[in-house]
């Protein structure tokens, strides 16, 4: 079986410009991956004719699907709807399943219906309409020479909520191709080389339908077995015994099979012990509690979080002593222990997380230098501390701090801290 090949093309001036980023061809490309179609290209444009006419007629030639986002709003600059039209030789006529939902739209939210807007009505006759529940923009759907052209609105959540409930069922009703299959290890605490030396002989044994990647992040490594083929229980079981091959060898720095990012894993990790945490941050500024509060259903385990970051909240609130901060600084064991002591009982939790650090760039001395940042994790019958160093800048350091935070008290709750 051949495989489907897919083009992304992102329609706007903003994307160009990186005043917005494109989030939706990440989004597609992986749904389309999922079904077992292949993103050959992803392609950004602004909002002019002649650009976007180009970018369709050289993808034209080699994917069998085309995919726009954008450009389909009520405004001067949304020009994608007639351009297809006149593209495929079309004509725009009403449509009135499009036009009672605009209206009923507008009379629910108590808004005028302007001109502009019922023009969002009309469709090109020779495409089949994507309808949008979320918005006003309906979806599109044309039909030549064997290829399918799909346009969709740029405002990610209208785009998604197409895509999801009607263009990806009639995109797996028109293309058959083979399955792609995804299986994952999340590991921290090595770098890739290290581990790419550590795994080499399994990835010399892997057949051709099946590779291997090493994505890393803020000391993590993702390792991500993809295979391809038409037999899936046999791919899948495939798959499986590769990925426990790998996990095996790298047993002492395999978190998670699955491809969940930290705050989910550790999560998973309290949901299952029946076991709450809490946090006291200082140089994180909430953004742990932030990654915390990102998984649904966090409730159930995460308490909160105090964000101490001035020493005047860490003595009143935390209750820090004056002389631990005096003698020892607020970036330090002493202190980010006392600070741990006061998260556990105030926010009276099984678990608690305490951060203080210098971010940078300015902020450093002699004794604690910029990227110095020290941790607690407590029970109520065990604390242990930890000094991380690192060498970034403010924003990546604080995003290493709070990632690394999350595996620490993993590391903490599972009996793996060496
Ligand atoms: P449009 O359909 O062109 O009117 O786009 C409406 C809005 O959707 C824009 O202002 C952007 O905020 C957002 N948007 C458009 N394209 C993208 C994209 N590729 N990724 C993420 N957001 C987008
Ligand atoms: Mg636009």
């Amino acid at each position: 079986m051949s495989n489907i090949q897919a083009v992304i093309i992102t329609i706007g001036d903003e994307l160009l410009i990186g005043q917005t980023i494109d989030t939706n061809s990440a989004w597609i490309a992986q749904r389309l991956n999922e079904q077992g179609i292949e993103v050959a290209r992803r392609v950004a444009v602004g909002d002019t004719k002649a650009a976007i006419i180009d970018a369709l007629d050289e993808e034209w030639k080699k994917a069998s699907i085309i995919i726009l986002t954008g450009g389909l709003g009520p405004t001067s600059d949304d020009i994608t709807k007639p351009l297809l039209c006149e593209y495929f030789g079309g004509k725009l006529t009403v449509d009135e399943k499009v036009l009672a939902h605009l209206k009923e739209m507008f009379i629910r939210r108590n808004r005028p219906v302007l001109e502009r807007n019922l023009k969002q009505a009309e469709v090109p006759d020779n495409c089949t309409v994507l309808f949008n529940e979320m918005g006003t923009a309906p979806g599109m759907w044309f039909e030549k020479n064997d290829k399918v052209i799909i346009s969709l609105p740029g405002v990610p959540f209208e785009m998604k909520h197409i895509m999801e409930h009607v263009a990806l069922p009639k995109l797996k009703d028109r293309f058959k191709s083979d399955a792609i299959i995804h299986r994952n290890i999340f590991t921290a605490g090595e770098g890739e080389s290290f581990i790419a030396e550590k795994i080499q002989d399994i990835e010399l044994s892997l057949p051709p339908y099946i590779k291997l990647a090493y994505l890393p992040d803020s000391g993590f490594v993702k390792l991500r077995l993809t295979g391809k083929g038409t037999d899936i229980p046999t791919l899948t079981a495939e798959l499986e015994l590769k990925q426990q091959e790998l996990a095996t060898r790298l047993a002492n720095i395999v978190i998670s099979m699955e491809d969940y990012p930290m705050e989910r894993i550790l999560g998973d990790s309290l949901k299952e012990k029946g076991k709450t945490l809490g946090l006291a941050e200082s140089c994180t500024g909430g953004y742990l509690g932030h990654f915390m509060t990102q998984v649904p259903g966090a409730s159930a385990y995460f308490m909160g979080s105090i964000v101490s970051y001035d020493n005047a909240i860490k003595q009143n609130v935390l209750g820090v002593k004056a002389t631990t901060l005096a003698q020892y600084g607020a970036v330090s064991e002493e202190t980010v222990i006392e600070m741990v002591q006061g998260a556990l009982k105030l926010l009276n939790v099984d678990y608690a997380l305490s951060v203080s650090g210098v971010l940078g760039p300015q902020g450093g001395t002699d004794r604690v230098k910029v990227g110095t940042v020290w941790m607690a994790v407590a029970s109520k019958t065990e604390i242990r501390t930890k000094e991380f160093r690192f060498f970034y800048d403010r924003e990546r350091n604080k995003e290493m701090a709070a990632k690394n935070g999350m595996l620490f008290l993993w590391r903490f709750i599972n009996g793996k801290l060496s």
